[in-house]
């Protein structure tokens, strides 16, 4: 599981407190209208002052900033840095349990402050390395090594001296860009065989004339008037060219390279220019994700892979795993993201028939048990198959997929392996998660007629499934239970997340989806579970199903 990574301000900072802790804050008190300390948030030298006691306070870094660059806001710089990590770790290949699972990550355009690097490493810092004295993050067995580019000579000689000074210059390293040259610098590839996350903060405008009607409009945070300088807040054609661009290179660079690319957006109408890009490229494995708000500032991030690991549902199903001082919500409200989501469906859910005269609990053993057998019936099913199309072809394979499947699974030496999180329990109480893989497609109609797998959408690369998926059983039955009375009908709610699996084969995962929740409908209605209603089929995708939660 994921490490987890928590947020020092998940609760509001104390900033009488910080000032106890910090002395250099103390200057910049104000009372509050409701008799507390706070500070002038349009006092640049007060931001200043307020960052800076946060990033020595929670992050042992004690950082030399000039006046004329951006100050960065900690708490919403640190919102990225963890919503990022994570989408690393949980598609990371490396084994959760090897030790340590770094990971390698490149910040694009990093400022004066190289303030996201430095973050993602205090963020996943060795135990064996991180300071005892400090303890508002967690120290793990993992760690991160970052890349860095700035174009700025100004800002990469801070960005330099920050990271020297804090001790870690064998974790990060800063590379000087071409403003004309590609975005991902040959020399900053060439560094690693392969990098887990891309991030940016871009210059979000196009001209001095768009950051003025902005601060007009109060759009912009008041005080990045008075911080940033123009390379940091003015790009041509704005963070949309910006960000197309890198749509471009990461087109160009393919899938090996870069596991993930994401950039923060600082302006809604950013997200539709860009998601139609990534569409055109047919990009299809992309999110756009709402930052838990600080202040009244909304920011996004874009997330696109050309790889097969698939955005991951953990991160659709909320805006962040860390509570927040912000309300997600009512940015969700003013900024709809639904339009935006992936054609590439990421999850869908089914209920099963109404199953009479059972408890909860039974009704989702059953339906588990159901599911369980239309797969076994497929791997039966397709076996002889199998062995026709692979034959003297198969050389050990399946072998090694038993192998991958590792212990306290249920193994099939054919298409499909599947296993439980947690080893089922009797009475099913709990909400659980069957993990399946599937190598090669058993439930097409052409595959179940018992041809053999022979197209390239059939069959997947020998070390690479076709499919991974996760399937979640939960009560959903709204019915209540009267003392006295009989059972009343239960229904399960299934829902497939999908986790692995090329952009192309999106119809071998809703098609294994549509088959599998269509046998087990046939199975439980026979079964004697009066179904009175029909099943009900929704098609989902995490967006759609993250904002019906909302
Ligand atoms: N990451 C920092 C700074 C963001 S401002 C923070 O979040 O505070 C944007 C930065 O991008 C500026 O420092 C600017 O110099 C840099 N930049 C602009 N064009 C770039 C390019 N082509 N390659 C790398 N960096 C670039």
């Amino acid at each position: 599981m994921l490490p987890p990574l928590r947020n020092p301000y998940a609760g509001p900072v104390d900033y009488a407190e910080l000032a106890q802790q910090v002395p250099a804050l103390s200057p910049f008190l104000r009372p509050s209208r409701d008799g507390r300390q706070t500070i002038d948030f349009r006092d640049d030298k007060a931001i200043r002052a307020l960052n800076a006691a946060l990033l020595q306070r929670d992050f042992a870094l004690s950082l030399d900033l000039p006046e004329d660059r951006l100050c960065p806001a900690v708490p919403s710089r640190l919102e990225y840095v963890l919503f990022v990590l994570q989408l690393a770790l949980l598609t990371s290949d490396k084994p959760a349990n090897s030790t340590p699972p770094s990971l390698v990550g490149l910040d694009i355009g990093t400022g004066a402050s190289a303030i996201y690097p430095l973050l993602a490493v205090r963020t996943l810092e060795p135990s064996s390395e991180a300071s005892s004295s400090r303890n508002t993050y967690p120290s793990s067995s993992s760690f991160v090594t970052m890349l860095a580019t700035d174009i700025d000579a100004h800002s990469l000689e801070y960005a330099r001296r920050n990271v020297t000074q804090t001790g870690l210059s064998g974790r990060i390293s800063v590379f000087e860009a071409e403003p004309e040259g590609a975005l991902f610098p040959q020399k900053v590839l060439d560094s690693f065989d392969s990098i887990d996350f891309m991030m940016c903060n871009p210059p979000f405008y196009s001209s001095q004339d768009e950051i003025d009607a902005t601060l007009a409009a109060k759009e912009l945070e008041p005080f990045a008037k008075c911080t940033g300088a123009e390379n940091e807040m003015v790009t041509p054609g704005g963070e949309v060219a910006f960000v197309s661009r890198m749509v471009e290179e990461s087109h160009k660079l393919g899938k090996d390279k870069i596991r993930w690319f994401t950039s923060l957006l600082g302006k809604h109408s950013s997200i539709g220019p860009l998601v139609e890009l990534l569409k055109a490229k047919q990009i299809l494995n992309y999110h756009v994700h709402a930052l838990p708000p600080h202040g009244h500032t909304v920011r996004w991030v874009l997330s696109w892979s050309l790889q097969d690991r698939r955005f991951p549902a953990e991160l659709l199903e909320a805006t962040s795993s860390i509570p927040s001082q912000g309300s997600a919500s009512s940015s969700t409200l003013r900024f709809p993201l639904g339009r935006f989501a992936s054609p590439a469906v990421s999850s869908s859910s089914y209920y099963t028939p109404l199953q009479r005269s059972h408890a909860e609990e039974i009704a989702v053993c059953r339906a588990r048990e159901a599911l369980e057998e239309v797969l076994r019936e497929l791997c039966t099913a397709n076996a002889g198959a199998q062995e026709g199309a692979n034959g003297a072809g198969d050389d050990g394979r399946a072998a090694k997929r038993r192998r991958v499947s590792g212990g306290g699974s249920h193994l099939t030496p054919s298409a499909l392996e599947w296993r439980w999180d947690e080893p089922p329990v009797a009475e099913c109480e709990r909400t659980q998660e069957l993990f399946v893989r599937a190598w090669r497609n058993v439930w097409s109609r052409k595959a179940r007629r018992g041809g053999p797998a022979s197209t390239a959408l059939d069959v997947a690369e020998p070390a690479r499934p076709l499919l991974e998926l996760r399937v979640r059983f939960e009560r959903a039955g709204p019915h209540a239970h009267l003392e006295g009375e009989p059972d009343p009908p239960q229904q399960v709610k299934l829902t497939a997340r999908w986790v692995r699996g090329r952009d192309a084969d999106c119809a071998a995962f809703t098609g294994l989806w549509g088959f599998v929740t269509r046998k087990v409908g046939e199975k439980l209605k026979a079964r004697g579970g009066e179904a009175d209603t029909a099943p009900e089929q929704e098609k989902g995708n995490g967006n759609a199903d993250w904002l019906k939660r909302l």
